[in-house]
């Protein structure tokens, strides 16, 4: 069965997020000094992970992404890639990881099934690193990418956020060190989610913009056409080399969107930028039946009209989406709590 939202979306892709503690502070997601943690008893365990991404894929979901918060400081991860990887149901199991815990990392996570890894990787150079993320880890996180091929890991991907003034000089040198992973580089424009309290629309290069400063490098840049729901639209240099781009804030792509996110503490929510989201661990914790948990995560998708980047795009005068006031106040409107 695929659950349909009121766009006739289907319900494929689930991000879990792990924890919501992380070992770098990147000033566009957690750029204060404290945050506000979810409580430790509340977490669920990997059985109870396990148990939700059963239901879920009882409705369609075929994609599970693990994230965070930084996913690696979850004590024991490669044990839940190996409850998650052993369902026959499930497609692909991935992780999106900053790579700092990488290194040590790698052979187990591969060792448990997990089928591939994304870094976040913004820039190349360890001085602009420690400014990005307020902790001198660069080291480490090159360490983390080198260790994935020798583990096993193929379809690499590396995922830079763009920023005007900030690595919007890097593109081509890091599609020239996605080569050597091998990896390909994705490029994300900057998008106001919360936590991002430091979010202004000049500090956004655009996919046009990203496209002319490579086209000045590589010459003439070819889209590849292809059938996906996947967010990156992908381009080939007349070299033949492959990267992507993720237009989420100049031209999202809501109309296909069929990801879902999990947050540590079992909240469903049904967008990046949705406000309030569906507690899945209350009901589980009391004891709910398959059946009822099909219904709640059914009657929230089948009542789906969300859309929230192609609405914040309609906005004049745009500011963060959610002030720091009200993120302390709900640490679940966090892009680190929510999963991303
Ligand atoms: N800590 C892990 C990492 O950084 O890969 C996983 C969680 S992190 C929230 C997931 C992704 O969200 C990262 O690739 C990060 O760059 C991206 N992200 C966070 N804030 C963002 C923003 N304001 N705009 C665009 N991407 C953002
Ligand atoms: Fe950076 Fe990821 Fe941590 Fe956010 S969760 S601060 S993007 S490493
Ligand atoms: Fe999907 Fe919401 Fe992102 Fe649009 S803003 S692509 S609906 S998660």
């Amino acid at each position: 069965m695929v659950v349909k939202d009121v766009y006739e979306r289907p319900l494929r892709n689930l991000r879990i997020s792990v924890t919501d503690r992380c070992n770098l502070r990147c000033g566009y997601c957690m750029p204060e000094e404290d945050y506000v943690w979810l409580p430790r008893e509340q977490i669920l365990d990997f059985e109870e992970i396990s148990t939700l991404a059963e239901v879920f894929m009882d409705l369609g979901v075929d994609k599970i992404r693990l994230t965070g918060g930084e996913p690696l400081l979850r004590r024991g991860l490669p044990e839940l890639a190996r409850l998650l990887a052993g369902k026959p149901r499930l497609r692909d199991l991935a992780l999106t990881t900053n790579g700092v815990l990488l290194r040590e990392q790698a052979p187990a996570l591969r060792a448990a099934g997990l089928h591939r890894v994304t870094v976040s990787l913004d820039t190349l150079r360890p001085e602009r690193f420690s400014a990005l993320t307020r902790r001198a880890s660069h080291a480490q996180v090159l360490e983390g990418i080198a260790a994935l091929a020798p583990a096993g890991f193929t379809g690499t991907k590396l995922d830079t956020v763009v920023m005007r003034g900030v690595n919007d000089d890097e593109l081509a040198d890091l599609i020239e060190y996605g080569r050597t992973v091998p990896a390909e580089v994705r490029f994300i424009e900057y998008m106001d989610v919360g936590g991002a309290t430091r979010w202004s629309i000049d500090k956004v290069v655009s996919r046009a913009e990203m496209l002319q400063i490579l086209e000045r490098r590589y010459g003439r840049i070819e889209p590849v056409v292809e059938e996906s729901t996947a967010p990156a639209d992908r381009y080939t240099l007349a070299d033949g080399g492959v990267f992507g781009i993720i237009a989420s804030t100049t031209e999202p792509f809501c109309a296909s969107c069929d990801r879902s996110r999990l947050t540590a503490d079992g909240v469903f929510y049904l967008c990046l930028y949705a406000q309030k989201g569906v507690d899945l661990r209350g009901p589980l914790r009391r004891g709910a039946s398959r059946d009822e948990l099909h219904a709640l995560i059914a009657g929230a998708w089948g009542r789906r009209a969300d859309r929230g980047a192609e609405e914040r795009l309609r906005l004049r005068d745009r500011t963060p989406l959610v002030q720091i006031g009200r993120l302390r106040e709900d640490p679940h409107l966090e892009m680190h709590t929510r999963g991303g």
